[in-house]
């Protein structure tokens, strides 16, 4: 379990060919109510902020999308002293001008998933005996604002000129979009898809941890595009190709996240008025 000497304030999510992120680390197990996270926490410094990564998949890719206990890395973080999360993750672009190495920071989401644990607040006895009282959530804008300034501005100071806002469309997965799907997404005004988007912005709104997400385009869905459709095998050797700034990105956004207690966002207030039932770590 962790303890006082493992704590950390911000916590990053990597996802698809992100398994680590920091070089000297303290790796930490942690249990939840929730059962385990994807993977141990591995807690380093970064420009004198305490993070703790995650390997949203675990090491090595073992675990799908549809599988991942979100609520267990969410509570996880949360517990080791975690409020701010940084989420980079894999997307297909829905439009021909998201090309592959596209930064999006998006504004919006819109869940298409179908069979995952999306709240902690559901009223059913967690197996500790502790009782959730059942709370709905404001959700209207699912990111930090302040979050997504600071990422975007981390992108520009890397010449990394990032699309500033924008809806994330979240399948279900492990497959990838059909075409007519993708077309519908793109007809709608959706920027980009993915599969992992959803519940982590709402379960971290959940436990009022500011939440942003840093979406690279590692492909063009099933509908922008004329050939074959998406691989697994493209996603992650483009992923590959932009590991390295993306690193940089969120490096610099670490550092300059708002210091604890300085935090004034709409996270901060996430359960005004509401009785929640069980205890936040
Ligand atoms: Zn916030």
């Amino acid at each position: 379990m962790a303890n006082a000497n493992t704590n950390a304030e911000i916590g990053v999510i990597g996802g698809s060919g992100l398994y680590s992120f920091l070089e000297d680390v303290t790796e930490v197990t942690v249990d939840t109510p929730y059962g385990s996270p994807s993977d141990s926490l591995f807690l380093g410094e970064v420009g004198g902020r305490k993070v703790a990564f995650l390997p949203r998949h675990g090491r090595g890719h073992r675990i799908p999308p549809h599988r991942i206990n979100y609520r267990a890395n969410l509570w996880a973080l949360r517990s080791v002293g975690v409020r701010q999360v940084l989420s980079p993750c894999a997307v297909g672009g829905l439009r021909p001008e998201y090309g592959p190495g596209t930064l999006v920071v998006p504004d919006q989401l819109v869940d298409r998933t179908k069979s995952r644990a999306e709240t902690y607040f559901d009223g059913v006895p967690r197996p500790d005996g502790a009782v959730p009282n059942v709370v709905h959530t404001t959700f209207a804008d699912p990111y930090c604002p302040a979050g997504r300034a600071v990422a975007t501005k981390a992108a520009r100071g890397r010449d990394w000129e990032p699309v500033d806002g924008g809806a994330l469309v979240v399948i279900e997965g492990p497959r990838f979009s059909t075409r007519a799907e993708s077309r519908w997404f793109a007809s709608e005004g959706w920027s980009v898809v993915g599969m992992t988007g959803h519940p982590e912005a709402i379960l971290a709104r959940e436990l009022a941890l500011c939440y942003t997400a840093l979406a690279l385009v590692t492909d063009l869905d099933a509908g922008a595009e004329t050939g074959e459709g998406v691989s697994h095998t493209e996603v992650m050797r483009v992923f590959g190709e932009n590991v390295g700034r993306l690193r940089e990105v969120l490096f610099d956004a670490v550092a300059a996240l708002p210091a604890e207690g300085e935090r004034d966002c709409l996270c901060v207030a996430a359960h005004d008025g509401w009785n929640l039932g069980i205890d936040l770590p």
